[in-house]
């Protein structure tokens, strides 16, 4: 006896060859009926047993193409038609437009597979895609996801690619980017530099197959000769050079002002990878997903050009190629001699500028840093970085979110209001919601010069295009200096009847993890960041709350301490390190037998009188391990954001012991301050007497993790709360999220933190969003 249902899905589920599948699995379990698209997703209409209803149900589920992602489904019965057979029929408009957008994809094997096969029409194309890969959020302009709602609608689809795109049975039905070097995209190479120009300095129309090919092979030769190529990509341009030429890598890191600072790199495949850094087997599998991030790999020893690539790091941020251009500079096919290993992808942006994404301000901008530009013309309309990933606690979390997972939304169990949150000010994103959706943005980028700012209120605008959002609500950070702040402010002033909401960094940090992991009840926070702005006007980032969305409660925090200059102190830990002592000790400090007493000694008075006169506290986490890193004489200044943690962090790994220091607690009332002095002056005694930095560093971090469980222990306590969540910068430290989980886990309490978003204030702007709708 047959039965009928109507199955709904929504999500993912347009232009990734969700008809076919369906179609596919139908055929295979002699479902007859038909699916087609809706404005809301996919449509299906199912008649068969009981039975097999529910075989086939379990295998939509099961058997997802790869890009597709299902945030809703339902299965309701209905009256049947007595049909033969499954069909593919037309799209109907209904329903409310909530379809989904795809993050852009990694090539997919098949593809891979017809880019070498030399008999192909695609052979060496560097625009190949199908349903399963290739570029989609970096090229919609609005939605639906059809072509001429894309930067592709610039070009025709020639009679063989139309042929594929409606032909339901093929790879490319539906792809929107489907294109061949008939009628698609090409490749340019243009000179840069005038000093190095061979080639005509403008970019020529529209140069054809051949000349294309003959471009990537060009750009090999120039990348073996140690040449710095700027390299357009599917979110944005790259700096290429290759990575095991010294001085290549030495003059990048000099034109881009980057003395330190990991340069992430590019290798052909896993196995490639394998020959730099250990990889495990989760790793691998995040190496080739079609997100295709940057991995953050544990280097191996004893290859002296990582050092360059990756300097004072155990660490080398490792990603695979992932269009097929990137494929074609690695090919044996285009390479006149030893074709490339390993090639510097690092963003291709001046200093603290989003990455650029068009041709010609990409050769204005990078004129000074590269030689050449290897440029193609499918514009990139959503501008995204590159993600990184590293494994942590066993488990995949997200270090930087963009490329191959923005704009996936969070999903909610509820209708949210219309919001836009703006975020914070470094590593920003923010956050559009509608529905039962937030769509947290790509990674933005420090909001702190005209060209992030700019990035910012125009991504904002596309992306509330693209969702079709009207904000009745904006959320922004206590801070009143952050641009994103500024921002919030300006759209009030331009439409008054906007609601403002001020929320306080670190609840919205705490928000964000909440949200994640959809916990319900109350929660233990430990938020150890940088600084964000306190309730109480004073610098916070070493917090303990407990409550819920709907109210949190301050139980505790680092004991207040001098932030002598201000921001300035973020940039010169010894600052930080002289506060510390100098709180620690008093006018003792100036009698310590230590290194760092004797290197300082001129600035000790000037920074304690700065100290104050301008008396500027601070709790954060951060700028105590800031503190350390410079006590322990391992980096003074930082060239770059947390360098001085990251370093102390490195000399931890490499320390076997499990002794610790000791943190202690004072109460004053309800709240309690955690207390360094006692490990500060262990450490000042560790140095007197040359105890390895590996050693101070490594016990430093352990104590630190254990004083965070005894502040839980003591929460529960008096909360009955066992669920305790991490946030906030210093907790992208692996090995002290590691030691703090443990510890937590040893006395039973539930650990979350966020893996799907970064634990930094990359996670500010879904926090903010989850406050603004709590309630
Ligand atoms: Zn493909
Ligand atoms: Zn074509
Ligand atoms: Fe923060």
């Amino acid at each position: 006896m047959h039965k009928a249902y109507t199955i709904r899905l929504e999500g993912v589920v347009q232009g990734v060859g969700f008809r076919p599948f369906v179609q596919r699995l139908a055929d295979r379990f002699g479902v007859c009926g038909y699916v087609r698209n809706t404005l809301s997703g996919v449509h299906i209409h199912a008649e068969t047993t009981a039975k097999t209803a529910e075989a086939f149900w379990k295998a939509l589920f099961r058997e997802l193409p790869p890009l597709a992602r299902i945030t809703h489904a339902d299965r309701i019965p209905c009256p049947a038609q007595g049909l033969s057979g499954f069909t593919i029929t037309e799209s109907r408009r209904t329903g409310a437009q909530s379809c989904l957008i795809s993050p852009d994809a990694g090539i997919c094997p098949g593809c891979l597979k017809e880019l070498f096969t030399s008999t192909d029409r695609r052979y060496l194309y560097p625009f190949i895609n199908c349903t399963d890969c290739g570029p989609r959020f970096s090229i919609i302009q609005s939605l639906p996801y059809d072509r001429p709602n894309t930067t592709m609608k610039n070009f025709r689809m020639c009679p063989s690619c139309n042929a594929e795109y409606l032909d339901a049975t093929d790879r490319r039905f539906h792809a929107q980017p489907n294109a061949c070097p008939e009628c698609g995209p090409q490749v340019e190479l243009v000179a840069g530099h005038p000093a190095e120009n061979a080639l005509p300095a403008h970019i020529l129309k529209r140069a054809g197959h051949r000349k294309s090919t003959e471009a990537v092979a060009q750009t090999i030769k120039l990348l073996q000769k140690g040449t710095i190529v700027a390299v357009k990509g599917i979110g944005g341009f790259h700096i290429a050079c290759d990575a095991f030429n010294q001085t290549a890598v030495r003059r990048l890191r000099l034109l881009k002002h980057r003395p330190s600072k990991p340069f992430a790199v590019m290798v052909k495949d896993a196995a490639a990878a394998r020959k730099l850094c250990r990889v495990s087997a989760l790793e691998e599998k995040i190496l080739t997903s079609p997100e295709r991030p940057i991995v953050i790999l544990q280097r191996k020893s004893g290859m002296a050009a990582l050092e360059d690539l990756a300097p004072d790091n155990n660490c080398l941020g490792v990603m695979l190629c992932y269009a097929p251009l990137h494929y074609l500079l690695f090919s044996r096919e285009l390479s006149s001699g030893k074709p490339l290993a390993c090639l510097v992808m690092t963003s291709g942006n001046a200093a603290d500028e989003p990455i650029e994404t068009d041709n010609a301000a990409a050769l204005k901008n990078l004129g000074g840093i590269c030689g050449y530009f290897l440029v193609h013309d499918r514009d990139i309309y959503n501008r995204v970085d590159d993600s990184i990933v590293q494994v942590i606690d066993g488990r995949p979390v997200v270090l930087r979110r963009a490329r191959g997972h923005a704009p996936l939304p969070f999903s909610f169990d509820k209708k949210l209001k219309q919001t836009l949150s703006c975020g914070a000010e470094l590593k920003n994103t923010f956050c559009l919601t509608k529905g039962s959706c937030a769509f947290l943005s790509q990674y933005i980028g420090d909001l702190k010069t005209r060209g992030t700012y700019a990035s910012f209120d125009q991504a904002v605008k596309r992306l509330a295009t693209v969702f079709a959002v009207k904000p009745a609500v904006i959320c922004h950070d206590l801070h009143p200096d952050y641009l994103s702040t500024r921002y919030a402010l300006e759209q009030k002033a331009k439409d008054p009847s906007l609601k403002l909401r001020a929320i306080q960094h670190h609840e919205a940090h705490l928000a964000g993890v909440i949200t994640e992991h959809r916990i319900r009840g109350k929660v233990i926070g430990v938020c150890f960041d940088g600084i964000g702005y306190g309730s109480d006007g004073h610098i916070w980032g070493g917090e303990f709350f407990f409550g819920d969305l709907k109210r949190f409660v301050r139980a505790g925090h680092l004991a207040y301490v001098a932030m002598p200059g201000g921001d300035k102190a973020t940039q010169e830990p010894f600052r930080m390190a002289i506060s510390y002592l100098h709180r620690t000790f008093g006018d003792g400090m100036y009698r310590l037998p230590i290194d760092f007493i004797t290197a300082h000694r001129d600035r000790l008075e000037q920074i304690t009188r700065l100290s104050r006169l301008h008396p500027i506290l601070t709790s954060s986490a951060g700028r105590l391990f800031d503190a350390v890193s410079a006590l322990a004489g391992i980096c003074d200044i930082i060239t770059y954001e947390a360098q001085a943690a990251i370093r102390l962090q490195m000399y931890a790994e490499r320390s076997k012991t499990r002794a610790a220091y000791d943190f202690t607690f004072e109460y004053c009332g309800p709240a309690f301050t955690m207390q360094s002095n006692a490990a500060i002056r262990r450490i000042v005694t560790a140095l007197e007497r040359r105890v390895p930095k590996e050693t101070i560093a490594r016990k430093f971090h352990t104590g630190l993790a254990a004083a965070c469980r005894s502040a839980c222990e003591e929460l529960r306590r008096r909360t009955r709360i066992n669920t305790v969540c991490l946030s906030g910068g210093v907790f992208q430290n692996k090995l002290f999220l590691e030691l703090t989980a443990a510890r937590l886990r040893e006395r039973k309490f539930t650990v979350y933190y966020n893996e799907l978003l970064p634990t930094n204030d990359g996670a500010i702007a879904l926090g903010q969003a989850a406050l603004a709708n709590a309630g």
